[in-house]
């Protein structure tokens, strides 16, 4: 699939501004009656709304449950205080995985660095792990571009850069093409991966571009989407995501484990299949980060283990992503396996 014959859609950073940040205008335009939410539309105040249109238009009209309305709508039960939740679920402020020496990188993992480029993002998640992180306190600029090659330098244990955030494809592609030519300076590093929410939210943001910035670097590109439901993947994503194949970018998905939106074993593995067409690998299956405001979503261990092993029994083994869990110190995602024999096909 050519360029040129994926749909055109607006330009990624107007749709930016065009995001519905008004929990009664989008459930006006859904269809849906925004007095009967009055209690939910309060918690905008503890996070903002953020919602592009082209994910309002993958969402069903008149349909109050649909799950991808109920990722991104506020509820009242983010007042709610339940325990374990915290605003801080990994530790990164507390504990200070911010290195001393560079203001938004992360080294938590020993090969691997985390890059926080851009504090915001297209969508608010309402499971958002980071969703009391303290943002404001990161402006990525040239002074920390230096700091961070010379922390590259310095340990050459580390072979991959991480970008991340907020999500860093709200980085315009010019920004990311000077930061990814310089990265590809140092010669320890091997791979570059992006993690980003962003093109499944807005497809047109996997621009030709950053596809070209992508496979013209020596560094090997990895791009890891975010899709929890496959009512996310639309055909013009799917068109975008051939292309970057295509052109020889690695393509892989996570997804967060969400009560009431993909807590079933035929839900992901429709995903799975879904992201299979797109030429997408699933990745990681995610347990909710127990963030204050989020705990309406979480799924018990002993259930998500339940549907991780429908999965294993419905899918051959490269569609079934590693259930998994984020905790607070740790290295790397801790799995979270079933107990007794898993069969893998
Ligand atoms: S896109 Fe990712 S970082 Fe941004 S709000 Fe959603 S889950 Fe959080």
């Amino acid at each position: 699939m050519s360029q040129t014959q994926i749909a055109t859609r607006p330009d990624w950073r107007l749709e930016i501004q065009r995001a519905y940040t008004n929990p009664e205008l989008l459930l006006t335009n859904l269809g849906l009656e925004p007095a009967q939410f009055h209690a939910d539309c309060k918690a905008r105040a503890l996070f903002p709304m953020r919602v592009p249109r082209p994910f309002v238009e993958l969402m069903q009209q008149g349909n109050r449950d649909d799950p991808l309305l109920l990722q991104v709508l506020p509820r009242s039960q983010e007042f709610d205080q339940a325990e374990g939740y915290t605003d801080d679920p990994l530790g990164e402020v507390s504990d200070n995985v911010l290195t001393d020496e560079v203001d938004g990188l992360l080294h938590k993992y020993r090969s691997r660095v985390l890059l926080i480029l851009k504090g915001g993002c297209a969508v608010n998640c309402r499971y958002c792990f980071r969703r009391h992180f303290p943002y404001q306190d990161i402006r990525f600029n040239q002074r920390q571009l230096q700091q961070t090659l010379d922390y590259l330098s310095s340990h050459p244990e580390v072979n991959e850069v991480i970008l991340s955030g907020g999500d860093p494809l709200m980085a315009s592609d010019a920004q990311l093409k000077s930061i990814i030519e310089q990265l590809a300076s140092v010669a320890t590093l091997k791979r570059i991966r992006i993690h980003s929410r962003l093109p499944v939210v807005i497809p047109s943001r996997l621009t030709r571009q950053l596809k070209e910035l992508l496979v013209s670097t020596r560094l090997k590109p990895i791009l890891v989407i975010h899709a929890n439901h496959g009512n996310e993947l639309s055909d013009t994503l799917e068109q975008h995501l051939d292309d970057y194949n295509q052109a020889g970018i690695l393509l892989l998905n996570q997804s967060v484990l969400l009560a009431g939106i993909n807590d079933s074993s035929s839900a992901l593995s429709s995903l799975s299949e879904r992201l299979f067409a797109a030429n997408v690998l699933p990745y990681y299956l995610h347990q909710l980060d127990k963030v204050t405001g989020a705990a309406h979503f979480e799924v018990s261990d002993y259930r998500a283990q339940q549907i991780w092993q429908e999965m294993n029994q419905a899918l051959p083994g490269f569609l079934v992503p590693k259930l998994v869990r984020e905790v607070a110190g740790e290295h790397s995602k801790t799995p979270i396996m079933p107990p007794g024999p898993v069969s893998i096909t």
